[in-house]
């Protein structure tokens, strides 16, 4: 694991081993296994950011599991606009379905509050939120995030899936923004 990487003009950390990864995830998906007692459930991605680790956290579920995708855009670069906008959305009837989110992380809550608006209004019969990651003091909004893989400082984080304007995502590790 390489201790520091850059990523188009900033340097990053290693702030969460993919071994340490890999552990939380299991211990989330017994945690849901568990709770769901083996009723189907439509695990529902967050694009782009979330889908290695909803990949990672379907295998490690034991319930019969469905996948699906949807998109938000509130990033650009290192900040939330704090506009949401809904990129993609579901296309197919949920109601009597167990909705899990499965989201990369939750910052100021923004994009979560949305998905969560749009999700109700499609009556499934639960929702529930995985975040593999929760910035509890960037938080905007009250949010109930059921499944907390880490919470973790106000800092700018990639790899696993998260992304700097674009790249990192394909890093094994979490790394966080060096300070300067
Ligand atoms: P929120 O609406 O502010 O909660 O932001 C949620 C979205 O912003 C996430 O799905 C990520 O795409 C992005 N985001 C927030 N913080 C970070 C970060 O530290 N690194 C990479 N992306 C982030």
């Amino acid at each position: 694991m390489a201790e520091t990487v850059s990523v188009l003009d900033k340097e990053f950390e290693v702030y969460l081993s993919k071994e340490k990864i890999a552990a939380r995830v299991a211990q989330l998906g017994e945690d849901i296994s568990r709770d769901y007692k083996g009723q189907p459930l439509l695990l529902v991605g967050m694009l782009n950011g979330a889908f290695m680790f909803c990949s990672d956290l379907i295998r490690e579920i034991d319930s019969p599991s469905e996948i699906t995708f949807v998109r938000y855009k509130s990033y650009a670069g290192m900040e939330s606009t704090g506009e949401v906008n809904q990129l993609l959305g579901i296309n197919r009837d949920v109601k009597d379905v167990h909705i899990l989110i499965v989201e990369d992380i939750v910052d100021t809550g923004l994009t979560m509050k949305k998905a969560m608006a749009y999700f109700n209004s499609l009556q499934p019969k639960s929702i529930q939120v995985a975040s593999l990651l929760l910035k509890p003091e960037c938080l905007k909004v009250s949010l109930d995030v059921k499944y907390v893989g880490f919470e973790i400082p106000e800092k700018f984080v990639v790899g696993y899936g998260l992304d700097y304007d674009g790249l990192g995502r394909n890093l094994k590790d979490i790394y966080q923004l060096k300070a300067e």
